[in-house]
């Protein structure tokens, strides 16, 4: 019964899914791995909590001296955030029950005295934002070769969740959603968001607004209707980032506060501005015309505001692949 199905997988429903191959840690070996918390672990900051680094033994999972056995990521969520604690449900729920190259893996769960945690495979690389946006850390700039195979990883991580056999709408993909490995394979995290629905195009799930502006499709911010094809839109929005470099969150550029995707479209079936003013100045020399503009085509395609006119994950893969080819 597919009903059921979804409910199970909501994020809103609030029910703790039992997964027998994720670690149930204690907090004392946590507080162990990451060193109490201490500030110097501190890796970054999201809305719902805390991410720290922490050191397990490969094997066991049991925690290690810092600088031996395997790094990972610990989330400790805020306490007392409602929306913290269906995240963390969430995470587990769906990152729990599926696994693949392109999704980050999550390696177990803490829910002890108040607290509830995240343990995370750890990647150094960080998120795709903090190379693509934030030019005054020492990220190094990524090429347009390796941004073309960000895509391609991204899309297969998408694809893997669209399918018929997962039935997976993923509602929050974004540039800050994505992080790198050490050899910049791309693999989606947070799951928060997450819900199960209708891998058939026309189909749709109805839902409360979530995911984050800029990034939303203009059809569930409308309706509240969300559609795998609503993932599609978020999508075509990171490739826009990837091929320009603006950011459809940064309301400094010149055009002021006006919406990046309704402002660029324009320029992006325009071969003139293609070839240089639009694209990424630090991407100079390194893509053919051709590929500009195949990559503008897939970029227009996905971000159609009729859902149902726009492509599957499946067709934006191969595309991807015939240009990098
Ligand atoms: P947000 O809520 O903004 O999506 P998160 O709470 O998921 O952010 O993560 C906060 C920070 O921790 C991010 O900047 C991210 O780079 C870092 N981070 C999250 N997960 C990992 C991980 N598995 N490995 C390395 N860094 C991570």
């Amino acid at each position: 019964n597919k009903s059921k199905v979804w409910e199970m997988g909501n994020s809103e429903s609030g029910k703790l899914l039992e997964l027998s191959n994720l670690k149930v840690f204690s907090y004392g070996d946590l507080k162990i791995a990451t060193k109490s918390f201490k500030s110097d672990a501190l890796l970054g900051e999201g809305g719902f909590g805390k991410v720290y680094k922490g050191w397990l033994n490969a094997e066991t999972l049991a925690p290690v001296k810092a600088g031996s056995g395997m790094m990972v990521a610990i989330k400790k969520m805020k306490p007392d955030s409602l929306q913290g604690v269906q995240e963390w449900q969430s995470e587990i729920n769906f990152l729990g029950s599926i696994s693949h190259p392109n999704l980050v893996k999550l390696l177990g769960y803490c829910s002890e005295n108040d607290e509830l945690l995240l343990v995370y495979e750890f990647m150094p690389r960080g998120s795709l934002e903090s190379h693509l946006f934030r030019r005054n850390t020492n990220r190094e700039q990524l090429s347009w070769k390796t941004r073309l195979e960000i895509a391609i990883d991204a899309a297969r991580g998408l694809a893997f969740l669209h399918s018929s056999e997962k039935q997976v709408i993923y509602r929050d993909f974004k540039a800050s959603n994505i992080l790198l490995d050490g050899n910049y394979n791309a693999k989606i995290s947070d799951f928060g968001l997450a819900k199960f629905g209708p891998s058939e195009g026309d189909s749709h799930v109805t839902t409360r607004i979530m995911g984050t502006f800029g990034y939303v499709a203009p059809e569930y911010i409308a309706s509240g209707h969300l559609y795998v094809k609503s993932d599609v839109y978020g999508f075509g929005v990171v490739l826009l980032e990837m091929l320009t470099g603006l950011q459809v969150l940064d309301t400094e550029r010149p055009t002021g506060k006006q919406n990046l995707v309704e402002w660029i479209k324009p320029s992006l079936t325009d071969e003139r501005m293609l070839k240089s003013s639009i694209m990424d100045c630090r991407l100079e020399g390194q893509y053919s015309p051709k590929a500009a503009l195949e990559t503008a085509k897939i970029i227009l395609k996905c971000l159609e505001s009729d859902p149902k006119k726009r492509p599957s994950m499946n067709d934006i893969l191969e595309k991807l692949e015939s240009i990098k080819a």
